[in-house]
C-alpha cells in the first residue's frame, strides 16, 4: 500500500507540470522509455532516437505499447505513458499481442510437477509454500492440469528466488519495477518462474503479494501471453486485486482452457469480466457524485464520469481506495459534509474527496437500520429534503441527515410509495431533481413531485451509450 501511495504521488507530480515543461518530461523520462521498450517491445538497442513520427522505430514501440495498454496512441511520451511505464510489473515482454497464443507453445502433458529451489527470507517458509501451492491452484481449477511437488530431481516448473544478473538474459533491476519473470514451456529453463529477491514478498495485500505474482507467472509457465485485458491476472502490470478476494477472470479462463481445454468438474467455473463501456449486460452496483463527477461501480471497477468529459474513465476501485472492497452494495453523496458514504454488508465508509474519514468502517446499524438488515441494495439522498433513503428487499427507510436518525413510520414497501418500481434494486441516485432506480440493466427514472414513474431506458444511457 505505501508504494501504491508513493506512485498516486508520483502520477499527481507528473500530471501538474504545466505544457511548457513538457519537453523537460520527455527528456528526463526518455531513459525510462527506452530501456522500457527494449525490454517489453522488442526496440532494438542503439538506434537512433529521433523525434519524427512513421520514421524511427522509437515511436512505433511507443505507440505499440499505448495500444497494448489501451492508452491514447501518440507515438509520443506523455505523462499518462509514464505513468504506466513506471508501474511494477512481470518481467515477461508484452509482444504476445501480436502473435497470439498457439497451441504448440503448451506442454503435451496435463500432469506437470514443480520444485521449489530455494525460499525468500521475506516470509516463513510455510507462506511460501502455501502461496505457491494456492497459484497453481488458480490454474488447475479451471483445467485437467494437475501440479505435484517434487523435491529430489529435475521438475517441469523451477521454482526461485533470485537478484540481479541470475545468467538467463534477463537481469533483474533491484526493488520494484520487475517483480519476477516465467518462462514458456520446455526443456530446462522452460517453464521455470524467477520471483526477484530485492522485493518484499507479502502474504497480505500490502505490494508485493506472492500468492498474485506467482499465480501471474505460472501463467507464462503454462504457455499464456499478456493480455490487454486490464482486469486480466495475465495483464503484465501488478494486479489491482486483494488477495483475499481473487478469483480467476474470465479473460484467463478462456485463454488457459484454449490451450488446455476445460476442467473436469461437472459445474464449470466462470469468472469476473471487466466491464466495457456499452455492455447492454452490465448491472451498475451503485450510483454516486463526488464533487461534481459521476461515480458509476461494476464490482472490482467504477466508472468516472466527469461533465466535461465525453467518455467515462474505467478505474479499479482499489486504485482509489486501496482498503475499500470490490462489490460496493449502495453509495450517496451528502453535500452539506462533503462526503460520499459508501456501504457494503453492514459496514459503511465515508469519504471526504478521495480520503476515508478516519474512524471509519462504521455499521450500517449505527444509522439506525434493523439488525435483521444485513446488507442495502441503494441508497439515495434527496438535497432539498435533507433525506437520505435505504432501500433493502423490497421496503425502504428514510433517514433525516439534520437530526441523524430515522423517521417514524419506517419501513415502508417500496411497491407502495414508488409505484412501478421493481422489488429488487441494484442502485439509485436522486440527480437533478429526479430519482433514479437501477435494476438489472434498466433503469426507472421517477419525479418525487408528481409521484409517478416518468420512463424506463437502459442503464448504460449514463455511459453515453
Ligand atoms: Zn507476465
Ligand atoms: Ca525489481
Amino acid at each position: 500500500m505505501k508504494c501504491l501511495a508513493v506512485l498516486l504521488l508520483c502520477v499527481t507530480a507528473i500530471a501538474a507540470f504545466p505544457a511548457a515543461q513538457k519537453d523537460d518530461l520527455e527528456a528526463d523520462y526518455e531513459e525510462l522509455a527506452q530501456k522500457y521498450l527494449e525490454r517489453f517491445y522488442d526496440l532494438r538497442t542503439g538506434g537512433p532516437v529521433g523525434r519524427k513520427k512513421n520514421s524511427n522505430p522509437f515511436s512505433e514501440k511507443l505507440e505499440n505499447m499505448q495500444k497494448f495498454f489501451g492508452l491514447k496512441v501518440t507515438g509520443t511520451l506523455n505523462a499518462e505513458t509514464v505513468e504506466v511505464m513506471q508501474k511494477p510489473r512481470c518481467g515477461v515482454h508484452d509482444i504476445g499481442l501480436y502473435s497470439t497464443v498457439q497451441k504448440d507453445s503448451a506442454w503435451k502433458k496435463t500432469d506437470l510437477t514443480y520444485r521449489i529451489l530455494n525460499f525468500t527470507p521475506d516470509l516463513r517458509k510455510a507462506d511460501v509454500e502455501k502461496a505457491i501451492e494456492k497459484a497453481f491452484k488458480v490454474w488447475s481449477d479451471v483445467t485437467p492440469l494437475t501440479f505435484t511437488r517434487i523435491y529430489d530431481k529435475e521438475s517441469d516448473i523451477e521454482i526461485s528466488f533470485v537478484r540481479g544478473d541470475h545468467h538467463d538474459n534477463s537481469p533483474f533491476d533491484g526493488p520494484n519495477g520487475i517483480l519476477a519473470h516465467a518462462f514458456q514451456p520446455g526443456n530446462g529453463i522452460g517453464g521455470d518462474a524467477h520471483f526477484d529477491e530485492d522485493e518484499s514478498f507479502t502474504k497480505n495485500n500490502h505490494p508485493y503479494n506472492l500468492f498474485l505474482v506467482a499465480a501471474h507467472e505460472f501463467g507464462h509457465s503454462l504457455g499464456l501471453s499478456h493480455s490487454t485485458d486490464q482486469g486480466a491476472l495475465m495483464y503484465p502490470t501488478y494486479p489491482n486485486t486483494h488477495p483475499d478476494e481473487f478469483t480467476l477472470p474470465q479473460d484467463d479462463i478462456d485463454a488457459i482452457q484454449y490451450l488446455y481445454g476445460k476442467s473436469t468438474n461437472p459445474i464449470q467455473p466462470t469468472g469476473p469480466t471487466t466491464p466495457s463501456r456499452c455492455d447492454p449486460t452490465m448491472v451498475f452496483d451503485a450510483v454516486t457524485t463526488l464533487r461534481g463527477e459521476m461515480f458509476i461501480f461494476v464490482n472490482r471497477f467504477l466508472w468516472r464520469k466527469h461533465p466535461q468529459v465525453s467518455e467515462p474513465e474505467l478505474l479499479f476501485i482499489q486504485t482509489l481506495w486501496p482498503s475499500l472492497p470490490a462489490g460496493i452494495d449502495a453509495a450517496y453523496e451528502n453535500p452539506y459534509t462533503d462526503e460520499v458514504l459508501l456501504f457494503k454488508g453492514t459496514k459503511y465508509w465515508a469519504l471526504n474527496g478521495f480520503d476515508i474519514v478516519r474512524g471509519y468502517p462504521k455499521n450500517i446499524h449505527k444509522l439506525g437500520l434493523p439488525k435483521t438488515v444485513k446488507s442495502i441494495d441503494a441508497a439515495a439522498h434527496v438535497e432539498s429534503l435533507a433525506r437520505t433513503y435505504f432501500f433493502a428487499g423490497g421496503k425502504y427507510w428514510s433517514y433525516n441527515e439534520d437530526t441523524q436518525e430515522m423517521d417514524d413510520g419506517f419501513p415502508r414497501l417500496i411497491k407502495d410509495d414508488f409505484p412501478g418500481i421493481p422489488r429488487k434494486i441494484n442502485a439509485a441516485i436522486y440527480y437533478r431533481g429526479l430519482l433514479y432506480f437501477f435494476s438489472g440493466r434498466m433503469q426507472y427514472e421517477y419525479s418525487l413531485e408528481s409521484n409517478r414513474l416518468l420512463r424506463v431506458s437502459r442503464s448504460n444511457s449514463w455511459l453515453g451509450c
